[in-house]
């Protein structure tokens, strides 16, 4: 299977008691940003995601409160870097016995001593491990040599420990769509579990001339989805199709809510285009979700992330006998 069969039943699950509900929108992954502190200062980060102290990270029960009050079964722990929270075995214990699904996202430098000498390989734990390319592209695009190396070191690792273990890769102006075949050839050598691919893309507070317009997107996205089904690739055949400019979705920026150092961030994980929230009921019923569905600000026009768009993507896939089939094709596969 694409993903564990827990982590599967536990999201369709969430999707069928929110309508039974009657709810239109709910957060099913919250982005934990614990911490704006990383030991790495890579092109296509934000400044204030890799410039903040130690000393303003977000506490523990802060972080709980969160999670509990949003009640998203997943949570993507971010930041930063995670693996520089003091309180990170912590935190992951916690949200276990909460019963969340954790997807850790990390530049693994510090994950050997941190994450894979402390905390053992659960159901519920996923490592997100960034890698924007092969040695030369990645080390690049890090700033620091030897980064690709320690990655691909701590992948191995962590498959033999028996963690979950998946790359996080934006594909970049200068990615060659080969280089992203390259990427999809280490997953299967690595014995990784799959490869989430995201096009890099301009968003507030970033400005590099490393991203791609919607044009750029479209053509490596074209080819990525034809090599797509030979490998292990995250996204689902409705996002390829969007992410190739084949058709087009809404927005739907509440199903992946995103909690900052700074409070709720509206609407989204890249813009702040409402601002922060401190509490979770103001957040939720006073940002313009409609507005930021329809994709009418200038902020949106070239944004393909995972984040806005797979939910969308389920959503379309099963409104069709084809799309349903198609989607439990590939979620069964691979
Ligand atoms: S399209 Fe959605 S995810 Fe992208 S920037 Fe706009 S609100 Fe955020």
């Amino acid at each position: 299977m694409r993903y564990p069969i827990g982590f599967t039943m536990a999201q369709a699950a969430h999707r069928h008691k929110m309508e039974r509900s009657g709810l239109k929108r709910y957060p099913t992954v919250v982005m934990l940003e614990p911490l704006y502190t990383c030991n790495l200062a890579c092109l296509g980060c934000s400044v204030e995601r890799h410039t903040g102290k130690l000393k303003d990270r977000m506490s523990l029960e802060t972080c709980f409160k969160a999670v509990e009050e949003c009640g998203a079964p997943i949570v993507n722990i971010c930041g930063g870097e995670p693996t520089l929270y003091p309180e990170l075995a912590q935190l992951v214990a916690g949200l276990t016995e909460r019963g969340k699904y954790i997807i850790l996202c990390t530049n693994a430098l510090k994950l050997e001593e941190k994450l894979l000498s402390v905390i053992p390989p659960t159901d519920n734990l996923f490592l997100m491990i960034h890698l924007d390319g092969m040695r030369q592209t990645h080390d690049y695009v890090c700033n620091r040599k030897g980064v690709f190396d320690h990655a691909v070191e701590m992948i191995k690792k962590a498959r033999d420990l028996g963690f979950y273990t998946y790359i996080n890769t934006t594909v970049f102006k200068e990615t060659s769509v080969e280089e992203v075949e390259d990427m999809c050839k280490l997953v299967n050598e690595l014995r990784a579990n799959g490869i989430l691919i995201s096009p890099g893309y301009e968003y507030e507070s970033v400005q590099s001339d490393v991203f791609l317009s919607k044009e750029q997107i479209h053509e490596k996205f074209k080819a990525i989805r034809e090599f797509a089904p030979k490998y292990k690739v995250n996204a689902t055949p409705m996002f390829l199709e969007f992410a190739a400019g084949m058709r087009e979705l809404p927005c739907a920026p509440w199903s992946t809510v995103n909690y900052t150092p700074k409070g709720w961030k509206a609407p989204c994980y890249l813009v702040e285009g409402e601002g922060y929230y401190d509490e979770w009921t103001r957040f939720w019923e006073d940002t313009n979700w409609e507005y930021w569905e329809s994709r009418l600000d200038s902020r949106c026009q070239n944004c393909k992330m995972h984040s806005g768009f797979e939910h969308s993507a389920v959503e379309e896939s099963m409104k069709t006998i084809k799309g349903t089939l198609q989607l439990a094709a590939w979620t069964l596969s691979k």
